[in-house]
């Protein structure tokens, strides 16, 4: 798992005739045959040669609202979060790209925990095929997303984010839509020029969480590296395609960054931007300084920045079992968090 076709071709090297390496590659993402003994096709030593080094799963939590947490573990005993949100039409799967996170967010959990480590491609694409898999959803069809929205800053990981992506959207692999794979990042300029360089590439969704420098500083104290100020214009000059837009986040955090100023602010930076807002109440945790605010004032905020440009409002999905935006920092207690408002 994570393996291009040349990757698996240089493996087999000259001991198989290298029309097997295409059929290992189909077996593993077109078919999606998690465990190669089941690969008929293949003669029998390579079906057990190579594990597929599809991921197991440590635990799983079901929320009331149908969305599934799972804890993947990981070969070196650590454990990452993916989350599964059906909904009518359309299945969202969110994705690590790291082992916690170095990036010091002060509204995020899964800060609290550091940074353990990168994710590799194979364990990236693991985590949609075990959820594939498990709910039976089909990559090829429209009704599955993917944002790599978990665990981690998937810029601080773009090499194995890119490949993932390569490997997802292979149409003679996993043959998902490129239109349908979206990676969110707290703003690494440099990152982002190189992601708006690669051929294959999702879709780039930034979290700007302010409406300006000093507040996103106390926020996100990335921003003393990369001011906002050049996020913005990095953003003017992104290579977007004919079909896409940029999303912005923008968690509200209640008497902080959500009055109708801020709103006004936030309309104001992105006038000139192909793209789109949405806006997430706070989800609150343990150790985090923040509460939500009231639905009114949400939806007051998404009312004026809806003058300039497409806005929603996301629900949260999971709250109870620690599964929303935010809250992933392998939480296993019994949560008391059901409040599903909006
Ligand atoms: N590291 C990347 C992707 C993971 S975070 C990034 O920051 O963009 C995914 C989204 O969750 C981000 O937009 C982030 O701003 C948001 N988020 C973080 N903590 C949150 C919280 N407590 N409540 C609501 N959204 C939160
Ligand atoms: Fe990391 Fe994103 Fe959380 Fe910030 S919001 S700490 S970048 S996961």
């Amino acid at each position: 798992m994570g393996m291009e076709l040349a990757d698996i071709e240089a493996a087999l090297g000259d001991r198989y005739p290298r029309y097997r390496a295409k059929q290992l590659y189909e077996a593993l993402y077109s078919k999606r045959l998690l465990d190669l003994s089941r690969a008929s096709a293949l003669p029998a030593a390579l079906r057990t040669e190579f594990p597929s080094g599809a991921l197991k799963v440590d635990s799983r939590y079901d929320s009331i609202d149908g969305t599934v947490r799972y804890l993947m573990a990981l070969e070196d005993g650590k454990t990452v979060e993916s989350v599964f949100m059906p909904e009518r039409g359309r299945d969202t799967l969110c994705i690590s790209s790291q082992v916690g996170c170095p990036v010091d967010c002060k509204f995020c959990l899964t800060a609290l925990m550091g940074l353990e480590r990168n994710l590799t491609a194979g364990e990236i694409v693991g985590q949609v095929l075990h959820i594939a898999a498990e709910h039976n959803l089909e990559p090829k069809d429209r009704q599955m997303n993917i944002v790599m929205m978990g665990q981690g800053e998937p810029m601080m990981n773009l090499d194995a984010v890119l490949k993932a992506t390569r490997l997802l959207v292979d149409p003679a692999g996993v043959g998902m839509s490129e239109r349908r794979i979206t990676v969110s990042t707290s703003g690494l300029i440099p990152k982002i020029e190189e992601m708006g360089k690669a051929a294959i590439r999702p879709k780039l969704a930034i979290s700007l969480n302010a409406s300006t420098e000093e507040q996103r500083v106390e926020l996100m104290p990335i921003t003393k590296k990369w001011h906002l100020k050049d996020l913005i214009e990095v953003c003017l000059h992104y290579p977007l395609r004919s079909w896409e837009f940029l999303t912005f986040e923008y968690v509200l955090l209640r008497g902080v960054n959500d009055t109708d100023g801020d709103a006004r602010r936030v309309r104001k930076l992105l006038a000139n931007l192909k793209c789109k807002v949405n806006l997430i109440a706070l989800n609150p945790g343990p150790g985090i300084p923040f509460e939500t605010p009231d639905p009114e004032r949400v939806e007051s905020f998404q009312e004026i920045v809806k003058l300039g440009m497409p806005c929603f409002i996301r629900r949260p999905r999971g709250l109870d079992i620690y599964a929303a935006c935010g809250q992933l920092k392998r939480m296993t207690e019994g949560a008391d968090l059901v409040d599903i408002s909006y």
